[in-house]
């Protein structure tokens, strides 16, 4: 037998390792801020609700995840603004397409609409999953750099569209720096892109957004069929463990990104549990604002100590320390706090609790 090798597709073998934050060590007296998770425990109700399902499990889940699916159009309609009423009315659940976590919902979008040599818009630095899941694809990354603080150059990404682009993403707030769009600036870019892109807009850290005239996302799809929102019960609603995230979309767009999708992609303990938390919305809604409060007291004693940080809507903050990066990340851990580097680029640290702002803060007070 000769030795050959079996040949991946170039553009995997060209891709670049998704660096996840990890679990903290066990054990460790850490406080894992590297991966914008929720700092609280689920409720109690949903961990009833995931320990009642557990004995279900022999069973393959719903499909379609219906009830969740359900629920998650009941919510979004009832959530309407009039802006979003204007338009094309109530979503249906024809129009939400339940993932194994938003990336993975985010992988089918761009498999439904992206063949080989199609180019794919993003902002740069972002999520960094985008060129991942375009590479998949087999599409073509064009990556935009941000503006300044770390804001998403919405001109510069309308102006990278080209007969080739098949997808533009918006993630907003941006992650790793936080910096959020506004509805009025979304609604004039989406005005200048053509109708045949697909407009991803990426909301995954939504609920902790304060800024004045805050994204409207079905007020956006209502206007434009091209808008696809993608959201996630991972961050505001603490399911991160569980990987449950959503589309919604006009119904012939969704439909296709249910076609791409995963068979059976969602639990049955992680469709309970996301249904369970939406029932219990008010209560982890106001620990949203107990984060949001907690960015607000991370954000001024950073700044209360000089340091440069940018204005941030997210559950996290960014501090560009360009190539002190490094140090700063492996000092902060020997201190107890784990946070995501990004080599040569900067840190961002996720809103935890009170107990690692306090200890981070510590640090940051002596640190050159
Ligand atoms: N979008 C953005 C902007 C993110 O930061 C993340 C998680 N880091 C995701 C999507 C994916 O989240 P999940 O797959 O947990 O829903």
């Amino acid at each position: 037998m000769t030795s050959r090798r079996v040949p991946l597709r170039p553009a995997i073998d060209a891709l670049p390792a998704y660096v996840p934050g990890g679990r903290a060590p066990v054990g460790a007296a850490a406080f894992k801020l590297s991966s914008n998770e929720n700092p609280y425990p689920p409720l109690a109700s949903v961990q009833a609700a995931i320990i009642d399902a557990a004995s279900d499990v022999n069973r393959y889940p719903d499909m379609f995840a219906t009830e969740l699916t359900e629920a998650i159009a009941t919510e979004l309609t009832a959530t309407l603004s009039d802006a979003a009423r204007d338009g094309d009315g109530d979503i249906g659940p024809d129009q939400v397409v339940v993932g194994n976590g938003s990336v993975a919902v985010l992988g089918h979008v761009v498999e439904a609409v992206v063949d080989a040599g199609d180019e794919v818009v993003f902002p740069w630095r972002s999520f960094e999953a985008y060129p991942i899941v375009v590479s998949v694809a087999g599409g073509t990354s064009v990556q935009v750099p941000l503006a300044e603080h770390g804001r998403i150059d919405l001109d510069a990404m309308a102006a990278a569209v080209t007969e080739r682009t098949r997808v533009v993403m918006v993630c907003t707030p941006n992650n790793p720096t936080g910096a959020a769009v506004t509805h009025t600036e979304l609604m004039s870019f989406l005005a200048a892109v053509p109708g045949d892109v697909l407009v991803v807009v990426d909301e995954a850290y939504l609920e902790f957004v304060r800024c004045d005239d805050p994204v409207d996302g079905p007020a956006a799809l209502a206007a434009h069929p091209n808008v696809v929102l993608l959201r996630t019960f991972s961050k505001a609603y603490g399911l991160a463990g569980l990987r449950v995230g959503y589309a919604v979309a006009r119904p012939r767009v969704a439909a296709g990104i249910r076609a791409a999708s995963t068979p059976f992609g969602v639990s049955h303990v992680a469709q309970r549990a996301a249904l369970a938390s939406l029932r219990a919305k008010d209560e982890l809604l106001r620990r949203v604002d107990s984060i949001v409060d907690e960015r607000t007291r991370l954000v001024d004693g950073l700044r209360a100590q000089g340091w440069d940080v940018p204005d941030t809507e997210a559950n996290f903050v960014w501090l560009a320390l360009g190539d002190r990066t490094g140090r700063f990340a492996a000092e902060v851990r020997t201190a107890g706090v784990i946070v995501r580097p990004f080599a040569g680029e900067g840190v961002r640290v996720s809103v935890g609790e009170r107990e690692a702002t306090d200890l981070f803060l510590r640090f940051t007070a002596g640190w050159r």
